[in-house]
């Protein structure tokens, strides 16, 4: 089977020799001023003056750093640990976002988080706090989304606990996609439960409810954060809360999609499902059978046709991914596609509902068949450990192996809103460019990137649609633009610490400007989904891809209530990018909310450290 880029590892389409070969590229500092993403660091050793803060006098973070240790919390600091070390814990899962916290604390209760909260509004209240769960926001958000902010790692909080009685879990934030798996499925499969998430194993579960959490059961069992029940939460006075549909309702409204924004939950309880039964893993290729976009469009505009069918079963899930044909595929087409997914039920029943279709459909528009399938009936478990494409054969959902493997990408997002597809035309004015931009797609020294394209069907199904687009799991939470066909993301990305080329952040602009001007043409419009973050957008911008306008509102009126300073914040925060003081918090009030001056730190950062530059 063909290498797939579910877990957006773009490495894994280039060979292991030209890995081996590319040395890291360390452009010169002025060389970095060349790239547009002012956010781009040189990702060399951590720089010399990391470590060189003290002036011998108290400072705020003096005093923070001497709360958190009298508390008896776990603290990391460049000073404390050193900065190689420091460097090593700052890291986000993509390498492109590095950011330099004032220190890093590692929590192992709920009480001590508090304690955390409480040390920063005593003792330097102007220094930003974000919480880390598995640390794979796409912009680096969980490690601050810039430089100064005190970063509450939750890895100790990462515990299973199913309850058989009412079917629910009670899941630490840090636990990983993968542990989930595991912890539902039982050690022996003595449980086989499971609840709807991304694929990708080591993504950690609390960020991912709190910002939506779509994988292939999404369509059957909604969200993961649909599925939040009851999470536990420390706001920004310290106080340790429940919000459920009995207490703190709107606070869990909130969480469910905008959950970074209003404190730290401490402990996440979900529904879950009977996942027994047959599944089936299923995988369809069309390479080397694409010569001409147009035969590119025909094979999406067919995958499209039985998407949008009013019999299309909830029970299905799936993807289309393009990329360059790579060492995976068999030679003679530039341009691959996958198509992978996952069935709930018999594998006759998938043939008879979806392959049927879909062959008949593929015929009838004049447009290849695939050239290659892999069609497994087996377990839940055994069809996440197929998806997993970050874990080695044998040792799949390994997510303490598969953490340490990072990434290093950008990405744009768009999600298509309403149920109309792409016309054929707008398909074929956009395959045909992309097939040109495979041919010769292979990286190379000089320019060592890849890049892929992923349309996820993350409504469809026509009259059945999906269950997160039912009325009574939309009302629920704060995650708008449900109704949606199409998820579709494009990105580019290199491998370990290698600088993007150029030319990568010109074939995502290409990539991203096709889908723009294809959406344009059929009328279609798009938004933003809040857990594929782009670290382009402000915070005023990135909210209003994010959330309409009325859930906007709801969501800043509940911040105002439980974060008045606006403690916990990023680079996209509801409120904005401030610290909010009493003046401050009028304006707010007044309906000028959206501050974004410069990054809030609480003192002048330590020499030799870049702030985040404005875009
Ligand atoms: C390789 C890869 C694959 C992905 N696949 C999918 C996918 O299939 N489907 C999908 O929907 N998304 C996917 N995502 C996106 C992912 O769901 C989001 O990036 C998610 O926010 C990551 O959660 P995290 O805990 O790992 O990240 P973190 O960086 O730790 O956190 C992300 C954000 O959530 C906040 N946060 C984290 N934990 C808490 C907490 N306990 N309390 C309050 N705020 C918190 C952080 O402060 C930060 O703002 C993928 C991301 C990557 C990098």
């Amino acid at each position: 089977m063909a290498t797939s880029l579910a877990c957006l590892l773009l490495a894994a389409v280039a060979s292991p020799a030209l890995v081996e070969a590319v040395p890291p590229f360390r452009p010169p500092p002025h060389l970095t001023a060349a790239f547009p993403q002012g956010w781009e660091r040189d990702f060399g050793p951590p720089p010399p003056g990391l470590a060189l803060r003290s002036n011998g006098l108290p400072s705020e973070s003096d005093a923070l750093l001497h709360c958190l240790q009298s508390s008896n919390i776990e603290t990391m600091t460049s000073s404390l640990n050193g900065s190689a070390a420091y460097w090593e814990a700052a890291q986000s899962d993509n390498l492109r976002f590095h950011y330099h916290p004032e220190a890093i604390v590692y929590p192992r209760s709920a009480k001590e988080v508090s304690a955390a909260v409480n040390c920063v509004s005593a003792h330097s209240p102007r220094t930003a706090i974000a919480a880390r769960s598995g640390g794979h926001s796409f912009a680096g958000h969980g490690s601050g989304g810039w430089d100064g902010s005190l970063v509450v790692d939750l890895k100790h909080l990462d515990s299973i606990r199913y309850d058989g009685k009412s079917g629910t879990a009670a899941v630490g934030p840090s636990a990983r996609l993968g542990d989930v798996v595991k912890g539902l499925w039982g050690s022996s499969g003595q449980l086989k439960r499971a609840m709807p998430h991304g694929t990708c194993p080591p993504v950690g579960v609390g960020g991912h409810a709190l910002c939506g959490g779509f994988g292939p059961t999404s369509r059957q069992w909604g969200m993961t954060t649909d599925n939040l029940l009851e999470a536990e939460v420390v706001l920004a006075d310290g106080s340790i809360v429940t919000a459920s549909p009995r207490q703190n309702k709107e606070l869990l409204w909130g969480l469910r999609g905008a959950g970074s924004n209003f404190g730290i939950v401490t402990r996440l309880t979900f529904q879950t499902y009977d996942a027994s039964g047959e599944w089936v893993f299923t995988e369809m290729r069309w390479s080397p059978s694409l010569k001409t976009g147009a035969d590119a469009a025909k094979v999406v505009h067919a995958v499209q046709t039985l998407a949008t069918d009013d019999s299309m079963p909830r029970s299905y899930g799936f993807h289309v991914q393009l990329q360059p044909a790579n060492r995976g595929d068999p030679p003679g087409g530039p341009l691959a596609l996958h198509m992978r997914g996952i069935w709930h039920g018999e594998r006759a029943e998938w043939e008879r509902q979806i392959e049927s279709k879909l062959l008949s459909g593929l015929k009838a528009a004049g447009a290849p068949e695939p050239d290659a399938k892999t069609i497994t009936p087996m377990s839940y478990r055994a069809v996440m450990e197929e998806w997993d494409d970050f874990g080695k054969p044998g040792d799949k959902l390994d997510t303490l192996a598969e953490r340490l493997v990072r990434n290093n990408f950008l990405a744009r997002t768009r999600l298509t809103k309403g149920q109309k597809g792409f016309s054929l035309a707008s398909l074929e004015g956009m395959m045909a460019p992309l097939l040109e931009r495979a041919k010769g797609s292979e990286p190379t020294l000089e320019e060592p990137f890849m890049w892929n394209v992923y349309l996820e069907m993350y409504g469809g199904g026509g009259k059945l649609g999906a269950r997160h687009r039912d009325q009574d799991v939309m009302g629920a939470s704060s995650l708008p633009h449900r109704d949606s066909l199409w998820l579709i993301q494009s990105a580019a990305g290199t491998w370990g610490r290698n600088q993007l080329p150029r030319k990568a952040h010109d074939v995502l602009d290409e990539l991203d400007e096709g889908f723009a001007r294809a959406l344009q043409k059929d009328g279609i419009e798009d938004s933003g989904y809040a857990c594929y973050v782009d670290a382009r957008e402000d915070a005023e911008e990135a909210t209003r891809r994010h959330f309409d306008q009325k859930t906007a509102e709801r969501l800043k009126k509940l911040k105002r209530e439980v974060d008045p300073r606006n403690v916990f914040r990023n680079p996209q925060g509801i409120a904005g990018t401030e610290y909010i003081d009493e003046g401050a918090t009028e304006l707010l009030e007044a309906g000028t909310s959206m501050i974004h001056i410069r990054p809030p730190l609480a003192h002048p950062l330590p020499r030799g450290v870049r702030a985040r530059r404005a875009v």
